[in-house]
């Protein structure tokens, strides 16, 4: 028999399924929730049922939206003709906080990972294509991960993308701002080295 009452147990499982909560970490918040006012439990609840039923993916670049097309396709602000291509939707709060790119996203969900059993056709790859092969893109910038998976997954695209008159960058990738080259991994300078520019 079970040391907690039927609908505690339940809560508890269901918070053990998050990642990074252990069996201890679930009964704490358990029994913070249980504590916590009606509003709040009730705020809780509501905020879980919204992100599944009202969140989906945009139909056009595949990030995570309330309306279809989201707020970037939709945009007469910014250049729809300049598409940043990351694996998760997560990466374009990385790039927005940069302030300095107007252009789209395309979210990949994912990159290539033979290891893992990922290959090209478990990716949101088509729409981009469609994107591109309809003449609305001048530029794919792949934003991919600086990991063997996202390099992986930047050649392939790279290569798929080959259009006359389309462009295709790569971010310029290597040491961090103010760290020490001499820590620097060769991979990371190696990198750093192919990205030079002239100053
Ligand atoms: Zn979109």
């Amino acid at each position: 028999m079970s040391k907690f009452a039927e609908p505690m147990v339940r809560l508890i499982d269901s918070l053990k399924k998050l990642p990074g909560i252990g069996a201890k970490s679930a009964q704490r918040l358990a029994f913070h929730i249980l504590r916590s006012s009606d509003e709040d439990a009730e705020g809780l609840a509501a905020a879980v049922r919204d992100v599944k039923a009202k969140l989906r993916l945009c139909s056009n670049c595949n990030n995570i939206t309330d309306v279809d097309p989201c707020v970037y396709c939709s945009s007469a602000t910014r250049n729809q003709r300049m598409v940043c291509v990351v694996e998760e939707p997560t990466n374009i709060a990385a790039i927005e906080k940069t302030k300095h790119f107007n252009g789209v996203y395309h979210v990949l969900h994912g990159s290539i990972s033979p290891l893992h059993g990922v290959g090209p056709d478990q990716l949101r790859i088509s729409n981009l294509m469609r994107r591109v092969d309809d003449g609305q893109v001048d530029e794919v910038i792949l934003a991919t991960n600086p990991t063997i998976e996202g390099e992986a997954t930047a050649t392939y695209l790279s290569g798929q993308l080959r259009r006359a008159g389309l462009k295709v960058t790569r971010i310029a990738m290597g040491i961090p701002v103010g760290s020490d080259i001499e820590y620097a991994d060769e991979i990371t300078m190696l990198k750093a080295m192919e990205g030079r520019r002239e100053l």
